[in-house]
Protein backbone atom coordinates (compact mmCIF):
# COMPACT_ATOMS: atom_id res chain seq x y z
CA UNK A 1 0.00 0.00 0.00
CA UNK A 2 1.40 3.53 -1.20
CA UNK A 3 0.91 6.11 1.42
CA UNK A 4 -0.69 9.36 0.43
CA UNK A 5 -0.80 12.58 2.54
CA UNK A 6 -3.54 13.42 3.76
CA UNK A 7 -4.71 16.98 5.73
CA UNK A 8 -4.23 15.01 8.85
CA UNK A 9 -0.59 13.03 7.83
CA UNK A 10 1.35 15.42 6.01
CA UNK A 11 4.26 15.01 3.68
CA UNK A 12 7.46 13.70 5.27
CA UNK A 13 9.60 16.15 4.65
CA UNK A 14 12.15 15.97 1.63
CA UNK A 15 14.79 14.10 2.72
CA UNK A 16 15.78 12.98 -0.78
CA UNK A 17 19.10 14.89 -0.69
CA UNK A 18 20.18 13.36 1.95
CA UNK A 19 19.54 9.33 1.23
CA UNK A 20 17.62 8.61 -1.95
CA UNK A 21 15.31 5.96 -1.21
CA UNK A 22 14.10 4.96 -5.23
CA UNK A 23 18.57 4.43 -5.70
CA UNK A 24 20.57 1.57 -4.23
CA UNK A 25 23.30 3.20 -2.36
CA UNK A 26 26.32 1.60 -1.70
CA UNK A 27 27.53 1.73 2.16
CA UNK A 28 24.97 4.52 2.20
CA UNK A 29 26.33 6.45 -0.74
CA UNK A 30 25.25 6.74 -4.34
CA UNK A 31 25.55 3.56 -6.04
CA UNK A 32 28.32 5.34 -8.65
CA UNK A 33 30.68 5.89 -6.14
CA UNK A 34 31.41 2.50 -6.34
CA UNK A 35 32.17 2.57 -9.51
CA UNK A 36 34.15 5.79 -8.84
CA UNK A 37 36.40 4.94 -6.00
CA UNK A 38 37.22 1.45 -8.21
CA UNK A 39 38.58 3.76 -11.35
CA UNK A 40 40.85 5.75 -8.81
CA UNK A 41 41.96 2.96 -7.08
CA UNK A 42 43.24 1.89 -10.08
CA UNK A 43 44.35 4.96 -11.32
CA UNK A 44 47.07 5.53 -7.97
CA UNK A 45 47.62 1.44 -8.34
CA UNK A 46 49.59 2.89 -11.73
CA UNK A 47 50.79 6.50 -10.74
CA UNK A 48 51.86 5.09 -7.34
CA UNK A 49 53.67 1.50 -8.67
CA UNK A 50 55.47 3.94 -10.97
CA UNK A 51 56.33 7.00 -8.18
CA UNK A 52 57.93 3.96 -6.14
CA UNK A 53 60.11 3.37 -8.85
CA UNK A 54 61.16 6.63 -10.90
CA UNK A 55 63.61 7.56 -8.16
CA UNK A 56 65.53 4.17 -8.22
CA UNK A 57 64.84 4.06 -11.65
CA UNK A 58 66.97 6.83 -12.46
CA UNK A 59 69.59 6.63 -10.04
CA UNK A 60 70.28 2.86 -10.50
CA UNK A 61 69.80 1.88 -14.13
CA UNK A 62 70.26 5.53 -16.04
CA UNK A 63 72.10 6.30 -13.16
CA UNK A 64 71.80 9.90 -13.10
CA UNK A 65 73.52 11.17 -9.79
CA UNK A 66 71.71 11.79 -7.26
CA UNK A 67 71.22 15.74 -8.17
CA UNK A 68 70.24 15.24 -12.06
CA UNK A 69 67.81 12.75 -10.80
CA UNK A 70 65.88 14.36 -7.42
CA UNK A 71 65.99 17.56 -10.03
CA UNK A 72 63.93 15.56 -12.40
CA UNK A 73 61.61 13.42 -9.89
CA UNK A 74 61.06 16.82 -8.82
CA UNK A 75 60.44 18.69 -12.19
CA UNK A 76 58.19 15.90 -13.13
CA UNK A 77 55.84 15.80 -9.93
CA UNK A 78 55.53 19.38 -10.59
CA UNK A 79 54.24 19.27 -13.97
CA UNK A 80 51.81 15.94 -12.75
CA UNK A 81 50.22 18.62 -10.29
CA UNK A 82 50.21 21.59 -12.02
CA UNK A 83 48.13 19.93 -15.40
CA UNK A 84 45.16 19.80 -13.39
CA UNK A 85 44.90 23.64 -13.44
CA UNK A 86 44.12 23.57 -17.28
CA UNK A 87 42.75 20.11 -17.45
CA UNK A 88 39.89 20.67 -15.29
CA UNK A 89 38.93 23.51 -17.19
CA UNK A 90 38.78 22.01 -20.50
CA UNK A 91 36.70 19.26 -18.86
CA UNK A 92 34.41 22.36 -17.72
CA UNK A 93 34.01 24.24 -20.77
CA UNK A 94 34.46 22.15 -23.40
CA UNK A 95 34.65 17.87 -23.22
CA UNK A 96 33.00 17.03 -19.76
CA UNK A 97 34.65 15.56 -17.01
CA UNK A 98 33.93 11.84 -17.81
CA UNK A 99 35.56 11.76 -21.46
CA UNK A 100 38.59 13.99 -19.95
CA UNK A 101 38.91 10.96 -17.23
CA UNK A 102 39.02 8.34 -19.86
CA UNK A 103 41.44 10.33 -22.29
CA UNK A 104 43.76 11.36 -19.20
CA UNK A 105 43.50 7.74 -18.90
CA UNK A 106 44.88 6.61 -22.03
CA UNK A 107 47.11 8.36 -22.24
CA UNK A 108 49.08 8.13 -18.80
CA UNK A 109 49.15 4.29 -19.22
CA UNK A 110 50.49 5.22 -22.55
CA UNK A 111 53.03 6.81 -20.68
CA UNK A 112 53.90 3.81 -18.41
CA UNK A 113 53.86 1.50 -20.86
CA UNK A 114 56.83 3.48 -22.43
CA UNK A 115 58.55 3.67 -19.69
CA UNK A 116 58.95 0.24 -20.07
CA UNK A 117 61.89 0.69 -22.89
CA UNK A 118 64.63 2.13 -20.97
CA UNK A 119 67.14 0.49 -23.02
CA UNK A 120 70.61 -1.20 -21.57
CA UNK A 121 71.72 0.45 -18.17
CA UNK A 122 74.22 3.30 -18.54
CA UNK A 123 77.58 2.25 -18.07
CA UNK A 124 78.85 4.17 -15.50
CA UNK A 125 82.74 5.37 -15.79
CA UNK A 126 84.61 7.58 -12.72
CA UNK A 127 86.97 11.21 -14.06
CA UNK A 128 89.87 11.01 -11.31
CA UNK A 129 92.00 14.34 -12.15
CA UNK A 130 90.60 14.77 -15.66
CA UNK A 131 91.51 11.66 -16.63
CA UNK A 132 88.38 8.73 -17.82
CA UNK A 133 88.44 5.27 -16.45
CA UNK A 134 85.91 2.49 -16.73
CA UNK A 135 84.12 1.92 -13.83
CA UNK A 136 82.89 -2.17 -13.52
CA UNK A 137 80.16 -3.66 -10.95
CA UNK A 138 80.59 -6.94 -9.35
CA UNK A 139 78.03 -8.80 -7.42
CA UNK A 140 79.26 -10.31 -3.88
CA UNK A 141 77.11 -12.06 -1.57
CA UNK A 142 74.51 -9.78 -0.45
CA UNK A 143 76.00 -6.64 -1.90
CA UNK A 144 77.60 -4.97 -5.31
CA UNK A 145 80.93 -3.70 -5.64
CA UNK A 146 82.59 -1.06 -7.71
CA UNK A 147 85.96 -1.02 -9.06
CA UNK A 148 87.53 1.63 -10.86
CA UNK A 149 89.46 -0.49 -13.93
CA UNK A 150 93.03 1.05 -14.50
CA UNK A 151 94.72 -1.18 -17.31
CA UNK A 152 94.74 -4.75 -16.27
CA UNK A 153 94.07 -3.35 -12.26
CA UNK A 154 90.37 -3.74 -10.65
CA UNK A 155 90.78 -1.07 -7.72
CA UNK A 156 88.16 -0.39 -5.58
CA UNK A 157 86.44 2.46 -4.78
CA UNK A 158 86.04 3.49 -0.94
CA UNK A 159 84.23 6.85 -0.49
CA UNK A 160 86.41 8.52 2.86
CA UNK A 161 84.28 10.27 5.79
CA UNK A 162 86.24 13.87 4.40
CA UNK A 163 84.94 13.16 1.08
CA UNK A 164 88.22 11.70 -0.73
CA UNK A 165 88.18 8.65 -1.89
CA UNK A 166 90.26 5.68 -1.55
CA UNK A 167 91.23 2.98 -4.30
CA UNK A 168 91.88 -0.42 -2.74
CA UNK A 169 94.14 -2.95 -4.51
CA UNK A 170 93.38 -6.37 -2.57
CA UNK A 171 91.78 -4.40 0.42
CA UNK A 172 95.29 -2.21 0.81
CA UNK A 173 95.05 1.68 -0.19
CA UNK A 174 96.93 2.04 -3.69
CA UNK A 175 95.83 5.40 -4.60
CA UNK A 176 94.52 8.27 -2.75
CA UNK A 177 91.97 10.92 -4.78
CA UNK A 178 91.92 14.26 -3.17
CA UNK A 179 87.95 15.14 -1.78
CA UNK A 180 86.40 17.09 -5.55
CA UNK A 181 88.97 15.17 -7.58
CA UNK A 182 87.23 12.10 -8.21
CA UNK A 183 83.55 12.64 -10.17
CA UNK A 184 81.38 9.95 -11.51
CA UNK A 185 78.96 9.46 -14.31
CA UNK A 186 77.76 7.41 -16.72
CA UNK A 187 77.55 6.64 -20.61
CA UNK A 188 73.77 6.47 -21.25
CA UNK A 189 71.96 6.33 -24.44
CA UNK A 190 70.53 10.13 -25.45
CA UNK A 191 68.00 8.07 -27.29
CA UNK A 192 66.51 6.41 -23.89
CA UNK A 193 66.58 9.00 -22.12
CA UNK A 194 64.56 10.98 -24.80
CA UNK A 195 62.05 7.92 -24.50
CA UNK A 196 61.89 8.53 -20.66
CA UNK A 197 61.34 11.75 -20.86
CA UNK A 198 58.35 11.68 -23.17
CA UNK A 199 57.03 8.84 -21.21
CA UNK A 200 57.32 11.66 -18.01
CA UNK A 201 55.68 13.98 -19.69
CA UNK A 202 52.82 12.17 -20.87
CA UNK A 203 52.14 11.00 -17.41
CA UNK A 204 51.88 14.42 -16.60
CA UNK A 205 49.63 15.69 -19.38
CA UNK A 206 47.05 12.39 -18.58
CA UNK A 207 46.90 13.22 -15.21
CA UNK A 208 45.82 16.50 -15.93
CA UNK A 209 42.68 14.95 -17.75
CA UNK A 210 42.36 12.54 -15.12
CA UNK A 211 42.91 13.54 -11.69
CA UNK A 212 40.86 16.63 -11.03
CA UNK A 213 37.84 15.34 -12.86
CA UNK A 214 37.11 12.20 -11.33
CA UNK A 215 37.13 14.33 -8.04
CA UNK A 216 34.45 16.47 -9.43
CA UNK A 217 32.30 13.24 -10.61
CA UNK A 218 32.30 12.41 -7.21
CA UNK A 219 31.46 16.12 -6.42
CA UNK A 220 28.74 15.72 -8.66
CA UNK A 221 27.03 12.60 -6.79
CA UNK A 222 25.60 14.75 -3.87
CA UNK A 223 23.71 17.19 -3.91
CA UNK A 224 23.88 20.93 -2.47
CA UNK A 225 24.08 20.58 1.52
CA UNK A 226 24.06 16.72 1.18
CA UNK A 227 25.50 15.44 4.53
CA UNK A 228 27.25 12.58 3.16
CA UNK A 229 29.91 14.42 0.52
CA UNK A 230 32.63 14.51 3.20
CA UNK A 231 32.59 10.92 4.33
CA UNK A 232 32.28 10.19 0.29
CA UNK A 233 34.94 11.93 -0.17
CA UNK A 234 37.40 10.07 2.85
CA UNK A 235 35.45 6.63 1.45
CA UNK A 236 37.11 7.93 -2.03
CA UNK A 237 40.36 8.73 -0.55
CA UNK A 238 40.55 5.59 0.67
CA UNK A 239 40.42 4.13 -2.32
CA UNK A 240 43.34 6.86 -3.63
CA UNK A 241 45.51 5.19 -0.57
CA UNK A 242 44.16 0.72 -1.31
CA UNK A 243 45.12 1.32 -4.79
CA UNK A 244 48.94 2.69 -4.27
CA UNK A 245 48.88 0.22 -1.10
CA UNK A 246 48.93 -2.82 -2.88
CA UNK A 247 50.75 -1.24 -6.34
CA UNK A 248 53.99 -0.06 -3.71
CA UNK A 249 54.04 -3.17 -2.87
CA UNK A 250 53.93 -5.34 -6.38
CA UNK A 251 55.65 -3.05 -8.70
CA UNK A 252 59.29 -2.80 -6.63
CA UNK A 253 59.01 -6.53 -6.17
CA UNK A 254 58.66 -7.18 -10.19
CA UNK A 255 61.24 -4.20 -10.81
CA UNK A 256 63.89 -6.06 -8.41
CA UNK A 257 62.93 -9.85 -9.09
CA UNK A 258 62.62 -9.74 -13.10
CA UNK A 259 63.40 -6.33 -14.25
CA UNK A 260 62.15 -2.46 -14.58
CA UNK A 261 59.66 -2.83 -17.13
CA UNK A 262 57.83 -5.86 -15.31
CA UNK A 263 56.84 -3.05 -13.01
CA UNK A 264 56.30 -0.29 -14.88
CA UNK A 265 54.46 -2.68 -17.58
CA UNK A 266 51.85 -3.26 -13.79
CA UNK A 267 51.78 0.31 -13.50
CA UNK A 268 50.36 0.34 -16.99
CA UNK A 269 48.17 -2.65 -16.83
CA UNK A 270 46.44 -1.43 -13.56
CA UNK A 271 45.99 2.06 -15.75
CA UNK A 272 44.33 0.48 -18.71
CA UNK A 273 42.05 -1.52 -15.94
CA UNK A 274 40.94 2.30 -14.73
CA UNK A 275 40.17 2.84 -18.33
CA UNK A 276 38.34 0.11 -18.97
CA UNK A 277 36.35 0.61 -15.71
CA UNK A 278 35.20 3.97 -16.95
CA UNK A 279 35.15 3.39 -20.90
CA UNK A 280 32.65 0.10 -20.11
CA UNK A 281 30.58 1.40 -17.21
CA UNK A 282 27.34 -0.09 -17.84
CA UNK A 283 25.38 3.08 -18.23
CA UNK A 284 26.02 3.42 -14.27
CA UNK A 285 27.38 6.68 -14.56
CA UNK A 286 25.46 8.13 -17.07
CA UNK A 287 24.46 11.85 -16.41
CA UNK A 288 27.49 12.31 -14.64
CA UNK A 289 30.17 14.17 -15.90
CA UNK A 290 28.41 15.00 -19.05
CA UNK A 291 29.98 17.75 -21.42
CA UNK A 292 28.24 21.11 -21.70
CA UNK A 293 25.72 21.15 -24.04
CA UNK A 294 26.32 22.69 -26.98
CA UNK A 295 26.52 22.08 -30.55
CA UNK A 296 30.72 22.90 -30.52
CA UNK A 297 31.50 20.38 -28.03
CA UNK A 298 31.89 17.81 -30.68
CA UNK A 299 34.06 19.08 -32.83
CA UNK A 300 36.32 20.54 -30.21
CA UNK A 301 36.73 17.32 -28.32
CA UNK A 302 39.42 16.33 -31.10
CA UNK A 303 41.47 19.95 -31.34
CA UNK A 304 41.94 19.32 -27.35
CA UNK A 305 43.15 16.18 -27.51
CA UNK A 306 45.19 17.05 -30.71
CA UNK A 307 46.69 20.39 -28.76
CA UNK A 308 47.41 18.03 -25.48
CA UNK A 309 49.55 15.69 -27.62
CA UNK A 310 51.45 18.81 -28.41
CA UNK A 311 52.38 19.82 -24.95
CA UNK A 312 53.94 16.74 -24.68
CA UNK A 313 57.09 17.92 -26.26
CA UNK A 314 56.78 21.09 -24.99
CA UNK A 315 57.29 19.19 -21.39
CA UNK A 316 60.17 17.54 -22.90
CA UNK A 317 61.99 20.72 -23.64
CA UNK A 318 61.21 22.16 -20.42
CA UNK A 319 63.16 18.88 -18.82
CA UNK A 320 66.15 19.13 -21.29
CA UNK A 321 66.41 22.40 -19.97
CA UNK A 322 65.37 21.27 -16.33
CA UNK A 323 68.37 18.80 -16.85
CA UNK A 324 71.03 21.79 -18.23
CA UNK A 325 70.31 24.14 -15.68
CA UNK A 326 73.67 24.14 -13.33
CA UNK A 327 73.61 24.30 -9.29
CA UNK A 328 73.80 28.05 -8.71
CA UNK A 329 77.22 29.86 -7.72
CA UNK A 330 78.17 29.69 -4.28
CA UNK A 331 77.38 33.01 -2.77
CA UNK A 332 75.32 34.40 -5.74
CA UNK A 333 72.36 35.58 -3.31
CA UNK A 334 69.13 34.97 -3.73
CA UNK A 335 68.59 36.74 -7.11
CA UNK A 336 71.64 34.60 -8.50
CA UNK A 337 69.37 31.65 -7.15
CA UNK A 338 66.61 32.99 -9.01
CA UNK A 339 68.39 33.62 -12.13
CA UNK A 340 69.93 29.74 -12.07
CA UNK A 341 67.06 28.81 -11.75
CA UNK A 342 65.21 26.71 -14.82
CA UNK A 343 62.40 27.61 -16.93
CA UNK A 344 60.22 25.39 -15.03
CA UNK A 345 61.23 26.56 -11.81
CA UNK A 346 61.12 30.30 -12.70
CA UNK A 347 57.13 29.72 -14.70
CA UNK A 348 55.69 28.56 -11.18
CA UNK A 349 57.48 30.11 -9.24
CA UNK A 350 56.44 33.55 -11.58
CA UNK A 351 52.54 32.52 -11.25
CA UNK A 352 52.43 31.46 -7.21
CA UNK A 353 54.45 34.67 -6.15
CA UNK A 354 52.45 37.22 -9.18
CA UNK A 355 48.89 35.20 -8.91
CA UNK A 356 48.57 35.08 -5.16
CA UNK A 357 48.86 38.45 -4.29
CA UNK A 358 47.23 39.62 -7.84
CA UNK A 359 43.88 37.44 -6.84
CA UNK A 360 43.95 39.39 -3.22
CA UNK A 361 44.14 42.78 -5.12
CA UNK A 362 41.24 41.91 -7.30
CA UNK A 363 39.72 40.91 -4.26
CA UNK A 364 40.14 43.41 -2.29
CA UNK A 365 38.40 45.68 -5.22
CA UNK A 366 35.95 43.35 -6.27
CA UNK A 367 34.71 41.51 -3.26
CA UNK A 368 32.66 43.07 0.29
CA UNK A 369 34.99 43.09 3.33
CA UNK A 370 33.80 39.71 4.30
CA UNK A 371 34.84 38.12 0.64
CA UNK A 372 38.31 39.97 0.98
CA UNK A 373 38.90 38.42 4.86
CA UNK A 374 37.82 34.61 3.66
CA UNK A 375 39.86 34.98 0.39
CA UNK A 376 42.83 36.20 2.75
CA UNK A 377 42.48 33.55 4.95
CA UNK A 378 42.49 31.15 2.26
CA UNK A 379 45.67 32.14 1.01
CA UNK A 380 47.05 32.19 4.03
CA UNK A 381 46.39 28.57 3.99
CA UNK A 382 47.39 27.93 0.25
CA UNK A 383 51.20 29.55 1.12
CA UNK A 384 51.45 26.69 4.06
CA UNK A 385 50.12 24.12 2.30
CA UNK A 386 53.27 24.69 0.18
CA UNK A 387 55.13 23.76 3.30
CA UNK A 388 53.55 20.76 3.82
CA UNK A 389 53.92 19.23 0.88
CA UNK A 390 57.31 20.18 0.26
CA UNK A 391 57.97 17.93 3.43
CA UNK A 392 55.75 15.69 2.56
CA UNK A 393 57.17 14.61 -0.97
CA UNK A 394 60.14 13.77 0.22
CA UNK A 395 58.92 10.29 0.24
CA UNK A 396 59.14 9.35 -3.11
CA UNK A 397 62.94 11.14 -3.62
CA UNK A 398 65.24 11.65 -0.77
CA UNK A 399 63.25 9.13 1.44
CA UNK A 400 63.16 6.93 -0.91
CA UNK A 401 67.10 7.01 -1.26
CA UNK A 402 67.28 6.55 2.63
CA UNK A 403 65.66 3.09 2.08
CA UNK A 404 67.93 2.60 -0.64
CA UNK A 405 70.90 3.20 0.94
CA UNK A 406 70.65 3.67 4.91
CA UNK A 407 67.80 2.11 6.00
CA UNK A 408 68.15 -2.03 7.57
CA UNK A 409 64.93 -3.18 5.79
CA UNK A 410 64.92 -7.00 6.94
CA UNK A 411 61.42 -7.54 8.86
CA UNK A 412 62.16 -9.21 11.97
CA UNK A 413 64.55 -10.89 10.63
CA UNK A 414 62.16 -13.21 8.79
CA UNK A 415 62.31 -11.10 5.04
CA UNK A 416 63.45 -8.28 3.76
CA UNK A 417 61.77 -5.83 1.56
CA UNK A 418 62.84 -3.45 -0.80
CA UNK A 419 63.73 0.38 -1.02
CA UNK A 420 61.09 1.18 -3.57
CA UNK A 421 58.05 -0.81 -1.03
CA UNK A 422 58.76 1.18 1.77
CA UNK A 423 56.65 3.86 0.17
CA UNK A 424 53.71 1.24 1.13
CA UNK A 425 53.51 2.60 4.57
CA UNK A 426 51.90 5.87 3.67
CA UNK A 427 48.99 4.27 1.92
CA UNK A 428 48.77 1.47 4.73
CA UNK A 429 48.37 3.99 7.17
CA UNK A 430 45.72 6.26 5.86
CA UNK A 431 43.90 3.04 4.91
CA UNK A 432 43.84 2.40 8.73
CA UNK A 433 44.01 5.78 10.39
CA UNK A 434 41.44 7.55 7.66
CA UNK A 435 38.47 5.57 9.43
CA UNK A 436 39.29 6.41 12.98
CA UNK A 437 40.37 10.12 12.70
CA UNK A 438 37.00 10.80 10.73
CA UNK A 439 35.71 9.12 13.77
CA UNK A 440 37.47 11.16 16.12
CA UNK A 441 36.50 14.80 14.48
CA UNK A 442 33.21 13.76 14.68
CA UNK A 443 33.25 12.92 18.18
CA UNK A 444 34.76 16.28 18.74
CA UNK A 445 32.94 17.68 16.98
CA UNK A 446 29.63 16.96 19.07
CA UNK A 447 31.39 18.19 22.15
CA UNK A 448 32.48 21.41 20.33
CA UNK A 449 36.27 20.49 20.40
CA UNK A 450 36.96 19.93 16.60
CA UNK A 451 40.45 22.40 15.62
CA UNK A 452 39.57 24.92 13.46
CA UNK A 453 41.17 24.36 9.82
CA UNK A 454 43.84 26.26 10.31
CA UNK A 455 44.57 24.57 13.42
CA UNK A 456 44.63 21.56 11.75
CA UNK A 457 47.14 22.83 9.30
CA UNK A 458 49.29 23.45 11.86
CA UNK A 459 49.23 20.18 13.66
CA UNK A 460 49.85 19.10 10.07
CA UNK A 461 52.86 21.15 9.57
CA UNK A 462 54.38 20.23 13.21
CA UNK A 463 53.38 16.71 12.49
CA UNK A 464 55.17 16.43 9.25
CA UNK A 465 58.54 17.91 11.08
CA UNK A 466 58.16 15.25 13.79
CA UNK A 467 58.12 12.51 11.53
CA UNK A 468 61.40 13.39 10.35
CA UNK A 469 62.86 14.04 13.80
CA UNK A 470 61.89 11.39 14.95
CA UNK A 471 64.41 9.25 12.05
CA UNK A 472 66.40 11.79 13.12
CA UNK A 473 66.59 10.43 16.58
CA UNK A 474 66.66 6.75 15.05
CA UNK A 475 69.99 7.25 12.78
CA UNK A 476 71.82 8.00 16.04
CA UNK A 477 71.18 4.29 16.70
CA UNK A 478 71.69 3.20 13.27
CA UNK A 479 74.33 0.01 12.73
CA UNK A 480 77.94 -0.12 12.68
CA UNK A 481 77.07 -0.16 8.79
CA UNK A 482 75.56 2.84 8.99
CA UNK A 483 71.70 1.77 8.49
CA UNK A 484 68.74 2.73 10.68
CA UNK A 485 66.17 -0.08 11.31
CA UNK A 486 62.91 -0.03 9.17
CA UNK A 487 60.46 0.85 11.82
CA UNK A 488 62.08 4.43 12.83
CA UNK A 489 61.33 4.70 8.89
CA UNK A 490 57.64 3.28 9.49
CA UNK A 491 57.14 5.46 12.34
CA UNK A 492 57.96 8.74 9.97
CA UNK A 493 55.27 7.62 7.28
CA UNK A 494 52.53 6.79 10.28
CA UNK A 495 53.33 10.71 11.73
CA UNK A 496 53.62 11.62 8.09
CA UNK A 497 50.37 10.11 7.19
CA UNK A 498 48.20 11.47 10.34
CA UNK A 499 49.22 14.61 9.40
CA UNK A 500 48.12 14.18 6.29
CA UNK A 501 44.78 13.49 6.93
CA UNK A 502 44.57 16.81 9.14
CA UNK A 503 45.26 18.20 5.78
CA UNK A 504 44.64 16.84 2.41
CA UNK A 505 40.53 15.73 2.80
CA UNK A 506 39.76 19.43 4.34
CA UNK A 507 41.93 20.98 1.68
CA UNK A 508 39.86 21.19 -1.36
CA UNK A 509 36.42 21.42 0.28
CA UNK A 510 37.78 24.43 2.16
CA UNK A 511 38.63 26.42 -0.82
CA UNK A 512 35.31 25.72 -2.48
CA UNK A 513 33.22 27.13 0.73
CA UNK A 514 36.02 30.20 1.57
CA UNK A 515 36.08 31.39 -2.56
CA UNK A 516 34.38 34.42 -3.56
CA UNK A 517 31.70 32.11 -5.94
CA UNK A 518 32.72 33.86 -9.22
CA UNK A 519 36.11 32.55 -9.32
CA UNK A 520 35.90 29.34 -7.53
CA UNK A 521 37.45 27.15 -10.29
CA UNK A 522 40.89 29.59 -10.29
CA UNK A 523 41.11 28.87 -6.83
CA UNK A 524 40.71 25.22 -7.07
CA UNK A 525 43.72 25.90 -9.69
CA UNK A 526 45.82 27.93 -7.04
CA UNK A 527 45.40 25.08 -4.88
CA UNK A 528 47.09 22.79 -7.16
CA UNK A 529 49.55 25.31 -8.12
CA UNK A 530 50.77 25.10 -4.30
CA UNK A 531 50.86 21.74 -4.09
CA UNK A 532 52.93 21.95 -8.10
CA UNK A 533 55.42 24.40 -6.31
CA UNK A 534 55.92 22.25 -3.55
CA UNK A 535 56.67 19.13 -5.80
CA UNK A 536 59.26 21.47 -6.99
CA UNK A 537 60.99 22.76 -3.59
CA UNK A 538 60.37 19.34 -2.79
CA UNK A 539 63.17 18.13 -5.88
CA UNK A 540 65.23 20.98 -4.66
CA UNK A 541 65.10 19.93 -0.94
CA UNK A 542 66.25 16.18 -1.97
CA UNK A 543 68.96 18.33 -4.04
CA UNK A 544 70.51 19.60 -1.50
CA UNK A 545 70.25 15.54 0.04
CA UNK A 546 72.37 14.86 -2.49
CA UNK A 547 75.55 12.43 -2.07
CA UNK A 548 78.39 10.91 -4.30
CA UNK A 549 77.82 7.75 -5.86
CA UNK A 550 79.25 5.93 -8.41
CA UNK A 551 76.98 3.85 -10.45
CA UNK A 552 73.50 4.68 -8.64
CA UNK A 553 75.57 3.41 -5.03
CA UNK A 554 76.85 5.59 -2.46
CA UNK A 555 81.06 6.01 -2.27
CA UNK A 556 80.52 6.29 1.80
CA UNK A 557 77.39 5.27 3.90
CA UNK A 558 78.07 7.12 7.04
CA UNK A 559 78.45 10.88 4.80
CA UNK A 560 74.84 9.63 3.44
CA UNK A 561 73.69 9.33 6.70
CA UNK A 562 74.76 12.89 8.02
CA UNK A 563 73.51 14.35 5.02
CA UNK A 564 70.36 12.86 5.26
CA UNK A 565 70.39 14.11 8.94
CA UNK A 566 71.32 17.81 8.20
CA UNK A 567 69.03 18.07 5.52
CA UNK A 568 66.10 16.17 7.62
CA UNK A 569 66.42 18.08 10.73
CA UNK A 570 66.91 21.26 9.00
CA UNK A 571 63.60 20.79 7.24
CA UNK A 572 61.86 20.10 10.22
CA UNK A 573 62.78 23.15 12.38
CA UNK A 574 61.89 25.48 9.34
CA UNK A 575 58.47 23.45 9.40
CA UNK A 576 58.21 23.81 13.09
CA UNK A 577 58.76 27.11 13.23
CA UNK A 578 55.85 27.81 10.17
CA UNK A 579 53.80 25.52 12.45
CA UNK A 580 53.53 27.10 15.32
CA UNK A 581 53.05 30.33 13.54
CA UNK A 582 50.07 29.34 11.93
CA UNK A 583 48.75 28.27 15.19
CA UNK A 584 49.44 31.07 16.47
CA UNK A 585 47.36 33.15 13.06
CA UNK A 586 45.23 30.72 13.61
CA UNK A 587 42.92 33.06 15.85
CA UNK A 588 42.61 36.06 13.19
CA UNK A 589 42.07 32.85 10.51
CA UNK A 590 39.52 32.15 12.41
CA UNK A 591 38.06 35.56 12.30
CA UNK A 592 38.66 35.68 8.51
CA UNK A 593 36.77 32.35 7.86
CA UNK A 594 33.20 33.54 9.34
CA UNK A 595 32.52 30.71 10.63
CA UNK A 596 33.92 28.11 7.57
CA UNK A 597 34.25 25.08 8.68
N1 LIG B 1 47.81 10.92 -1.86
C1 LIG B 1 46.82 11.78 -2.41
C2 LIG B 1 46.59 11.50 -3.86
O1 LIG B 1 47.39 10.96 -4.54
C3 LIG B 1 47.13 13.25 -2.18
C4 LIG B 1 48.38 13.72 -2.80
C5 LIG B 1 48.44 15.23 -2.89
O2 LIG B 1 47.45 15.94 -2.89
N2 LIG B 1 49.63 15.75 -2.94
O3 LIG B 1 45.58 11.84 -4.40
Amino acid sequence: MVDTPTADSPAEPDITHVNPAKEATWFGHPRQLARLFTTEMWERFGYYGMRALLTLYLTQHFMFGDREATGIYGGFTALVYLTPLVGGYLADQYLGSKRAVKFGAIIMSLGYAILCFGGPTATPYATIDGQRYEVSIEKQADKEVRYVVDGSKKLEIKGNDDGSVDLLNAGAVERKVEKGKFESNADRSPLYVMVLLIALSMVSVGNGFFKPNISTMVGELYEQGDRRRDSGFTIFYMGINTGSLFSQILCPWLAVAYGWSWGFGLAAIGMMISWALIQFNGGKLNGYGEPPAGPKVNSQQWIIYAAALCVVPLFYLLYVNLMHSAAPAEGSGFLGYVASLPLMGKLLFGSFLLGVPAILIWSFVAGSRTEFQMMLAAMVLIVFNVVFWTLFEQAGSSLTLFADRNTDLSVFGLFTITAGQTQFFNAAFIVLLAPFMSIMWGALAKRGLEPSIPVKFGIALIGVAAGFLLLVWGAAYADAGFKVSIWWLAGLYFIHSAAELCISPVGLSMITKLSIARIVGLMMGVWFLSISVAQYVAGVIAQFASVDTVGGQVTNLKVSLDVYVKVFTTISIAAIILGVLLLLLSWPLKYWMHGVK
